[in-house]
């Protein structure tokens, strides 16, 4: 039930992603011990990290993460190469439990307020980091989504997001299709044809349900053979993903090791500091007296941020 799947439409004019978690989503957003509100969101960028991920080329990390001013003031996930996604969410639980009792929407808009989004893909040393931003709008992640494309990328997107937690608390589905049309389309659609073509497509996938995308009695190319039989629908070989984070000891050490003394010695209780794991939650329990301290040479190669 966790899979990618690529697919082209219009022979090759269009292309897209479907996207279904199941063990992912339940791994990673149980881990956060959120309202079912946060855990949707959570789900959502899971599903739009893989469908955005599933691209690279080549080995590399693809990060999306919100930076905004409401109860939920940061979501990230990210997704390797090889399939490995995780992610994080920063919250005010005070705020949340005030929102949540207002009885105003709980949608992305309104949880995370004011802010933006950023992905940025790295593939390593060898290649260029490639951030883009865009400011949230709309009331979806799929929304403020969209509008990323538009304005980093420059490609016209539909793209659908969905979240729930079934009844039964037997976990956590999370799905989405991401489609795009290519900047310069290809010679079998062009012209007011591919315009078409491409308005009839976004029509098709807006008609899918979340109850639908979320089925699992339903499989993935059944779905888009469904919405798309009419629109020269070719699926290609789906790749699978996991969760799993890229945290350890000796990452976390490092960041510690470059932390001032001062800081260290602030953060230390009876000799110890105590880490938690922003995607995974796993606790890491140091010495002070075993981190090394700060180096000479600044190691630039250290990321607190992604550790
Ligand atoms: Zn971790």
């Amino acid at each position: 039930m966790d899979l990618v799947l690529p697919f082209t439409l219009g022979g090759g004019a269009f292309r897209g992603r479907l996207v279904r978690l199941h063990q992912v989503a339940t791994e990673t957003i149980v881990r956060h011990h959120q309202p079912e509100a946060v855990g949707r969101l959570i789900g959502e960028a899971l599903v739009l990290a893989v469908a955005v991920g599933s691209r690279l080329k080549f080995d590399g990390v693809v990060t999306l993460q919100t930076s905004s001013d409401g109860p939920v003031s940061r979501i990230v996930a990210d997704m390797t190469s090889d399939g490995n996604v995780r992610a994080s969410v920063a919250t005010d639980p005070d705020r949340l439990a005030e929102m949540i009792a207002s009885g105003v929407p709980l949608d992305f808009a309104h949880l995370s307020g004011k802010g933006h989004l950023a992905m940025t893909v790295d593939q390593g040393d060898d290649t260029d980091r490639y951030q883009g931003i865009v400011a949230i709008e709309g009331h979806t992640l799929a929304d403020t989504a969209i509008s990323y494309f538009r304005q980093s990328e420059q490609i016209g997107t539909a793209l659908l997001l969905a979240a729930e937690a079934p009844d039964g608390g037997f976990g956590w589905r999370a799905g989405g299709i991401l489609l795009q049309r290519l900047p310069t389309p290809n010679a079998t659609l062009a012209g007011p044809e591919e315009a078409d073509a491409w308005e009839t497509a976004k029509v098709l996938l807006q008609s899918l349900t979340d109850r639908e995308l979320l089925d699992p009695t339903l499989a993935a190319t059944e779905v888009l053979r469904r919405l798309f039989h009419q629109s020269g629908l070719a699926v290609y070989d789906g790749a699978d993903v996991r969760f799993a984070c890229r945290c350890s000891r000796q990452r976390l050490e490092g960041v510690l090791a470059g932390l001032p003394p001062e800081d260290l010695a602030h953060a230390a209780v009876d000799g110890t500091i105590e880490v938690t794991c922003d995607f995974c939650k796993t606790r890491y329990i140091f010495d002070v007296d075993d981190i090394p301290t700060s180096s000479v040479s600044s190691d630039n190669s250290s990321k607190p941020r992604s550790e």
